[in-house]
């Protein structure tokens, strides 16, 4: 039963590798279904590719204002067909996901609106954004756009009675959602939990823009919001669409009319799109946007296997390893500060990059309690690639992400254990 392969390169000790053996074949059936939504999502991008006559000439980049920059007009054309929308903005100057989605948000919303977030509380970098803790310079509450809220449920599921209700109750310009769980301990919407949504908007304020945050969930599904009811979706090219090789960027994908705006104030009302120069970029984000699918599948299978292989080993984890999965986010809670740190510094030995690196909690600016991460990474902070971290504070859960090929991050999860194992944090 023991696994040769693993054994040839790293030390795994013996009970850990034969649960190692038990777990792969635990994880068949979801690790089938999952290549089942990589091979749609593929032949999606390809056929993408195809409709848009992707070209070598394609992949020259511009220089200056970036004036009729044809391939960067296509890759656009080929990001709105991936993710089922009318249109579409993709580029490298999104510096990160949340200055897409404040792009996003800013281009469509204006003084006197109302947004109201139908998944509660939203992901920690969008609160200055939103200007929530009234805190940040410059936030859409500065620009006078109202934030609201509505709670999510005891199980952290939305409240779609009270959305309902709140939407009756007042005029919102735009409903807002987010589809990872983030760092929390909701668990993430499908999209099918997303199209329940839609729907629940559309029938009592049927004027309401919906956007979504979908950083994370992109081709986790073979279905994008946009295809059940979403105006606009914004994400991060360093997560899932980049594919592990775009170096940086953002894209905006929906209506074209409310594409149009985010273009507007991406660069200049009155310009928008027509400029932004590629530089050598545009390659890299075409191979992205290939290889996403296939890249989002590893992810999803490296995160499969790490619930399996904790559940087993008696930790609680987030989702469950047959849950059906909205993004490629694993919660692993292991219960103590030194499982965390062990967690944490056995991934990092496994990492392609800086595997030689011991992580250590730090007082991260923004965190009340030290935040420990583990982050081996070809580009700086991508999540898509193999990626761990957690606060030290009860219950000492790791979030992880990413895993570029499932061969290298199940070694990744595998050497975490056996961390723990060595410092006596799992009993075998
Ligand atoms: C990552 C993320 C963001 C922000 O992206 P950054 O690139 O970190 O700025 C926003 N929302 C969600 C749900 C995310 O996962």
């Amino acid at each position: 039963m023991e696994n040769s392969n693993i054994n040839s390169f790293f030390n795994i000790d013996k009970p850990l590798l034969e649960k190692d053996a038990l777990i792969l074949e635990k994880c068949r059936k979801r690790f089938s279904e999952i290549d089942d939504i990589t091979e749609y999502c593929q032949l999606k991008v390809l056929s993408a590719f195809i409709k848009n006559g992707v070209s070598e000439a394609a992949m020259a980049g511009s220089t200056g204002y970036g004036y009729d920059d044809r391939g960067r007009e296509i890759l656009e054309r080929v990001m709105a067909q991936a993710m089922g929308a009318e249109d579409a903005l993709m580029r490298h100057n999104f510096v990160s996901g949340t200055h897409t989605l404040t792009v996003a948000l800013f281009g469509i919303l204006r003084p006197g609106d109302k947004i109201l977030s139908l998944t509660g509380r939203p992901y920690d970098t969008i609160i200055g954004v939103f200007g929530i803790d009234g805190k940040s310079d410059g936030s859409l509450a500065d620009f006078g756009v109202e934030y609201r809220q509505a709670e999510l449920l005891p199980d952290g599921t939305p409240d779609i009675a009270r959305i309902k209700e709140m939407l009756k109750a007042d005029k919102y310009k735009m409903a807002y959602i987010q589809r990872s769980r983030g760092y929390s301990t909701r668990p993430s919407l499908t999209v099918d939990d997303i199209e329940k949504l839609c729907r629940a908007v559309r029938e009592v304020s049927p004027d309401s823009i919906i956007m979504v945050d979908n950083c994370y969930g992109e081709f986790t599904e073979k279905k994008e919001p946009c295809e059940v009811g979403a105006d606009i979706v914004a994400g991060s090219l360093i997560k899932n669409p980049g594919g592990g090789i775009a170096p940086t960027g953002g894209y905006i994908a929906g209506r074209h009319d409310l594409v149009e705006k985010c273009a507007a104030r991406l660069t200049c009302p009155g310009v928008g799109r027509e400029v932004g120069a590629t530089l050598g970029h545009s390659r890299e984000l075409y191979m992205g946007l290939f290889a996403a699918p296939h890249v989002v599948g590893e992810a999803m299978k490296t995160a499969v296997y790490a619930a399996a292989l904790f559940e087993n080993l008696g930790f609680e984890v987030s989702p469950k390893s047959d849950e059906k999965r909205g993004d490629i986010i694993q919660c692993v809670t292991l219960g103590t500060k030194e499982g965390l740190v062990a967690f944490c510094q056995g991934m990092q030995s496994g990492a392609p990059v800086d595997s030689f690196v011991v992580p250590e909690p730090w007082d991260m600016p923004g965190y009340d309690d030290p935040v420990i991460m583990a982050a081996g990474a070809f580009t700086l902070g991508a999540s898509i690639e193999l990626s761990a971290d957690g606060p030290l504070r009860e219950p000492f859960a790791a979030w992880m992400q990413g895993g570029l090929n499932f061969h290298s991050a199940r070694a990744g999860v595998l050497l975490a254990a056996q961390k723990m194992l060595e410092k006596g944090e799992i009993l075998l």
